[in-house]
């Protein structure tokens, strides 16, 4: 079923997403992990694509297989980042023939080591492109990123959101939220997403904290801040594994509380493929309800 069609008929929306598992054993397991979740009835499950493009073979096959051997909707990611237009062309072909109806349209982000985005030749350089060349051609809905933040390479936002509009009007219908610590900068930038006219579902992307060190690094990397009062209580208990998967899951169960109760159209989980953090905060929202509480939805 098509993502957007499920945001229509579906409220609160919970989404996970996945990236695809280096081996067989892998693959395995995550497949079981996702006959699992079904318990947990997601909206849809996505699959990450690496970063320069070098997960590519492991993206499809994996989307694949979740598309026909589990009952869950399936979103495959896809980026410009290391293929040129033909080859993504082939990409795109593989997908639609295995049955998976929708994408998430990304421009990428560099492979590790290089620290600039450089399109490849032959290739596309913003997502808005990967958007067009889509919804030219394919019967996929899309889904695109957006940035509460700013992404770290735009002046500022009314840039960022000029160009967000462009997304959609390239056939973007749903977009995904880079992952964000304090709410209010959700609920103000779809403020400002709104004022510019752009109304499709904005889905908040919420990553529960597990690791410290890999919170700073992916933070400094997307351009989203922790905030001072969440620092403090993270910094000390820093190299407590549990302390800091325990304040991860309790901080990521009150956020999206707070989202949903706000009138958040539901919650994308960066799993990184460790669902079990993840359940136990879904478990407490669907015991709390949050969103009986929303009044409407932003
Ligand atoms: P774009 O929309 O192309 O924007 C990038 C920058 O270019 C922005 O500053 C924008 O303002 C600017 N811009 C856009 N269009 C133009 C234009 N026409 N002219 C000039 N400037 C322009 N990365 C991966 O590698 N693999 C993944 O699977 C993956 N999954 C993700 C899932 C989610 C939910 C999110 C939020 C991010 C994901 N990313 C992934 C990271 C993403 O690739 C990076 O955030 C990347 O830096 C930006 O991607 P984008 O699609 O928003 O880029």
């Amino acid at each position: 079923m098509r993502i957007d069609d499920i945001l229509e008929q579906r409220r609160p929306c919970f989404s996970f997403e996945f990236f695809p598992p280096k081996d067989d054993e892998g693959v395995a397991r995550l497949l079981a992990t996702i006959g699992e979740l079904e318990q947990d009835d997601p909206g849809f499950v996505s699959v990450t694509y690496g970063a320069g493009g070098s997960t590519r073979t492991r993206t499809i096959e994996m989307v694949t297989r979740i598309r026909r051997e589990t009952n869950t909707e399936v979103m495959a990611h896809l980026t410009c980042a290391g293929s040129t237009r033909d080859e993504l062309q082939d990409v795109l072909g593989e997908l639609r023939d295995a049955g998976v109806e929708n994408v998430l349209a990304l421009r990428g982000d560099p492979p590790a080591g290089d620290s600039e985005w450089k399109p490849t030749p032959g290739g596309l350089s913003y997502s808005t492109e990967l958007a067009a060349l889509v919804s030219a051609d394919y019967d996929f809905a899309i889904g695109a990123a957006c940035h509460p933040e700013v992404h770290p390479e735009a002046p500022d936002m009314a840039w960022d959101i000029g160009f967000l509009k462009d997304k959609v009007a390239a056939g973007a219908s749903f977009l995904i939220s880079q992952l964000f610590f304090d709410s209010d900068l959700y609920f103000d930038f779809v403020e400002q997403v709104r004022a510019a006219g752009v109304t499709v579902p904005i889905l908040p992307g919420i990553m529960p904290i597990t690791n410290y060190s890999q919170l700073k690094r992916f933070t400094e990397m997307c351009g989203a801040t922790i905030p001072d009062r969440l620092d403090r209580e993270l910094a000390p208990v820093a190299e407590d594994k549990k302390a800091v998967e325990d304040l991860g899951v309790a901080y990521a169960t009150l956020q999206c509380s707070d989202l949903l109760a706000r009138g958040a159209p539901g919650i994308h989980f960066f799993t990184l493929n460790r669902s079990p953090a993840t359940r136990s905060i879904l478990a407490a929202l669907r015991a709390a309800r949050p969103w009986d509480r929303a009044r409407s939805l932003v």
